[in-house]
């Protein structure tokens, strides 16, 4: 069992992956300290531990990926989360982001298709003793029975921003997406004003895992 041991030489690496984050454009404060807070090597499996402070995405078993620190930081940025939010995240994965978001004070719900991943996570983040809300399922369906939500944070890629999410925020609330098809995503920011009025901001693409389920890639 991996040894959750949190040295210098590791804040250390977190320090300069700040710095690098930093100039790569990510402003704010708070994100950039959760990220210093969390040791994304707690998140690794031990043969890849080396690699935890590189800003790139690596396997996580089943398939998927640990997103990359600049998408975890920009996304996170752009969900602007406040201390006591209701935050849903479609896409567990190893835990890392929805830990990030507990540690900028949400409330996290946090959804992933792949059993398997989501039954390990959920055993090590009883483990790590941080305590998000989780989920095994279709996420491209939201989660209804917890709705309404202040953010919700998709983190594999959709073909199409599914109604149910946007149906599931609060008024004023956020939703983050990235959109596009397999191999590229433009990263979407939809605010949604009245339940006839939503506004998008468009950013940079990236390249998630496909998101799956009824509103997914089949
Ligand atoms: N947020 C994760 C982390 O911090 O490690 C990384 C997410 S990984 C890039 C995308 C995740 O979305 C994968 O674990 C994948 O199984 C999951 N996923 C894909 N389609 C999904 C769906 N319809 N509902 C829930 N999770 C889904």
């Amino acid at each position: 069992m991996l040894k959750l041991e949190d040295t210098y030489l590791h804040k250390g690496k977190r320090k300069a992956l700040v710095k690098l984050l930093r100039e790569k454009g990510i402003k704010s404060e708070r994100v950039l300290d959760a990220i210093y807070q969390l040791p994304r090597h707690f998140f690794f499996d031990s043969a890849l531990i080396s690699h935890a402070y590189e800003d790139k995405a690596f396997p996580i078993g089943e398939g998927q990926t640990i997103s990359q620190p600049y998408t975890v930081a920009f996304q996170t940025e752009l969900l602007d989360v406040h201390e006591g939010h209701r935050v849903l995240e479609i896409g567990t994965g190893s835990g890392y982001q929805g830990t990030i978001l507990r540690i900028l004070g949400a409330e996290v719900f946090t959804i992933e298709y792949q059993k398997k991943l989501y039954e390990g996570t959920q055993r090590f983040l009883k483990r790590l003793g941080v305590d998000l809300h989780l989920f095994h399922g279709d996420g491209s369906q939201g989660l209804p029975n917890y709705a309404p939500y202040d953010r919700i944070l998709v983190t594999a890629g959709a073909p199409v921003v599914p109604n149910e999410l946007i149906r599931q925020l609060k008024l004023g609330g956020i939703l983050v997406i990235p959109v596009g098809d397999r191999e590229s995503q433009k990263m979407l920011k939809l605010t949604k004003k009245s339940n006839t009025q939503v506004i998008k901001e468009e950013f940079d693409n990236f390249a998630f895992v496909p998101l799956l389920g009824k509103d997914g890639w089949r």
